[in-house]
């Protein structure tokens, strides 16, 4: 629990002393959850359990959302397809989570963009026949969401004519459609999500260690009764023991290899998780003229084009990958099948010069249930392959917060007591409270503060009500009220802030996850790394050799994702990608966390 004396805010910092802190409880403590893997399901399971007055720790091997849920759509759906599959329960599912995360729990991260289907050429009663059959999806999709949804927050379907539809999409070749539905769904920043859910986890008490992996099972008799961790920022990587009552394993598509770790006492897994690659690409808002975003229907699956600020995002690809899972690799074959597949409606066709960046993530599939990935059931599972053991993994990023309620109920069961159920659609995320107020007001903030309007709804889309710390840091500091070199869309202060408050530990937390600019400019970040090191470094107490290993790093993983892009097909681009080694756990000549917080005392108490 936390300490009612202290700010849900300050509670809520994932600051280097932060870490240092909750390191120490890991090694003196036993919690009641302990959740391994800080995706979007780990991270919303950690705010469940500490939300109902649970004792919880959460490891993360690497950083936040580092495996899939920094590299999905972005998108806060109940999957038109899945209500083509007659799936209903699904659709009803994830709508509600969508109205929930869009009118209370995230506004400030989850906001609605318009989607155009975009009806194909047909004689006329073909025509009459894709109208009625598309519109009527949509409208139920629209119903499910207003009747069942409890507050749809996204607004209703609307027909449009072949004209409107080319006037809010003027790149749509007009041979290729008679007309189009535009709807809407939400759209979100799949890593700042997460982090945000990590900070409300840690505001609600949750001790919360990035770059700590688990490497083991404690047992007593037959029973897990904690973790061996490996604490991949300290010299030597050493490993130290967690003890918990249960253990939650969130790990996405490492699930199988919780059950690996089992193996010596015959443990049957109880679920398998298999991997498909998704890979999407980014280009120039510029190479495409469009007001709203496009579902188009392919051979295997479907194809999103969605306005992302000054960008697109086009994905995504379905396929079978058993190589780094770390690092999934996209292919110059993935490359071209996404060009091929947008450019079939395009007037002017997009051609790998137009690309800024490109961006391969895995889906946890259940595995099982059909032969081909894009049949594979979205939906989750909850198992206990061993007393003290949950594993919980499927879904989809939309339904994370069913997912965690099940995972944490069943965990409940099992410590008995007095527990509440789970609150967590009536919990509003860090930075949530207060928001449409702060945007009704941005003008005044932005007047108050003597920054632009721009910078301020920048802000708040990303921070929510926390903008107030960006800006007070921005005052006390003017170098941190700068753009970013290479990035001028961000400013120094998201750089500083999150590395003090966001849980950030290296360049490549910041460049891809706190940011975007590793997927949204052309040189992926090269040229934002050198700045962005002296701001962290300045943070995190790095001296020159570390600032320069850092940039270094990042570097080398820049010119292994180009040359993977290039390669032929899966094999070749993983061999190019794994070239790069991750810096965590070669941090040999680093200041361990004890030297960092005898140092930080001076860092500005937000
Ligand atoms: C291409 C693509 C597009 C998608 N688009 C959408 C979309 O638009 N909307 C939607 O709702 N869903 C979407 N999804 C699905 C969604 O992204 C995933 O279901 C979700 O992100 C999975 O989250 P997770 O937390 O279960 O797994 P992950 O995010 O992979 O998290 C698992 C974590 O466990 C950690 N871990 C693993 N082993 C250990 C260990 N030994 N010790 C400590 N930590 C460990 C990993 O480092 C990782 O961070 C998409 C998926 C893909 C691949």
């Amino acid at each position: 629990m936390r300490d009612p004396s202290v700010s849900r805010y300050t509670a809520g910092r994932l600051s280097p002393i932060r870490r240092a802190a909750d390191l120490r409880r890991l090694r003196d403590e036993q919690f009641d959850v302990l959740v391994i893997g800080g995706g979007v399901t780990g991270a919303g399971a950690a705010v469940d359990a500490a939300s109902r007055g649970l004792k919880v720790a959460l490891v993360e091997a690497r950083d936040l959302a580092a495996g899939t849920s920094s590299r999905s759509s972005k998108l806060i759906h109940g999957g038109l397809r899945y209500l083509e599959q007659l799936e209903l329960h699904l659709v009803h599912e994830a709508l509600t989570e969508r109205g929930l995360l869009a009118t209370r729990i995230a506004p400030h991260l989850v906001r609605p963009v318009p989607i155009l289907v975009p009806l194909p050429p047909a004689n006329p009663a073909m025509r009459v026949w894709q109208r009625g059959y598309y519109g009527l999806g949509v409208a139920a999709y629209d119903a499910f969401a207003g009747v069942f949804g409890g507050g749809r927050g996204m607004p209703l379907h609307r027909h449009l004519s072949r004209d409107g539809a080319r006037h809010l999409f003027p790149s749509l070749r007009a041979e290729k459609i008679t007309g189009a539905i535009r709807y809407y769904d939400g759209q979100m920043d799949d890593a700042r999500l997460v982090v945000n859910l990590a900070r409300t986890a840690a505001a609600q008490g949750a001790a919360v260690v990035t770059s700590a992996q688990v490497t083991g099972f404690l047992r007593e008799a037959r029973e897990v009764v904690g973790v061996r961790v490996r604490d991949l920022e300290a010299r030597g990587s050493e490993e130290f023991e967690v003890r918990a009552r249960t253990v939650v394993a969130a790990t996405g598509v490492w699930s199988d290899d919780m059950s690996e770790m089992l193996r010596d006492v015959g443990v049957r897994p109880g679920l398998r998780v298999r991997a498909s690659k998704g890979v999407h690409l980014v280009v120039p808002r510029s190479a495409i003229t469009g007001e709203a975003g496009l579902i188009l229907r392919t051979a295997t699956s479907v194809l999103f084009v969605l306005p992302w600020g000054g960008h697109w995002i086009i994905g995504t690809t379905d396929t079978d990958w058993q190589l780094d899972r770390a690092h999934p690799a996209a292919s110059a074959r993935d490359i071209r099948y996404l060009l091929d597949q947008v450019n079939e409606v395009l007037d002017r066709p997009l051609t790998t010069d137009d690309i800024e960046g490109v961006y391969a993530g895995l889906r946890p599939l259940l595995s099982g249930e059909a032969d081909s990935t894009s049949k594979l059931s979205r939906e989750h599972a909850v198992v206990e392959p061993m007393l003290g053991l949950l594993l919980v993994a499927g879904g989809k990023y939309t339904t994370y917060r069913v997912m965690a309620a099940d995972v944490i109920d069943q965990a409940v069961r099992r410590l008995g007591g007095e527990f509440r159920a789970s609150r967590t659609d009536q919990l509003p995320l860090l930075g949530a409270d207060g928001y449409a107020a702060a945007w009704r007001d941005r003008q005044d903030m932005a007047r108050r503060h003597g920054v632009t309007t721009g910078v301020v709804e920048h802000l708040l889309e990303r921070y929510g009500t926390l903008t107030v710390h960006l800006l007070a840091m921005m005052a006390a500091d003017p170098d941190l009220a700068v753009p970013l070199e290479g990035a001028p869309e961000y400013l120094a202060a998201e750089v500083a802030y999150a590395a003090l408050a966001e849980g950030a530990l290296h360049l490549d937390d910041v460049l891809t996850r706190r940011t975007r600019i590793s997927i949204e400019t052309a040189h992926r970040g090269a040229e934002s790394a050198e700045h962005t090191a002296r701001i962290m470094g300045g943070v995190l107490g790095w001296d020159e050799t570390v600032r320069d290993s850092e940039v270094k790093h990042y570097l080398a993983r820049v010119t292994a994702e180009r040359q993977s892009q290039t390669m032929p097909d899966d094999l070749a681009a993983d061999a190019a990608r794994v070239g790069a080694p991750d810096v965590r756990g070669l941090a040999a000549d680093r200041r361990t966390a004890d030297l960092l917080e005898a140092d930080l005392g001076s860092l500005p108490n937000l």
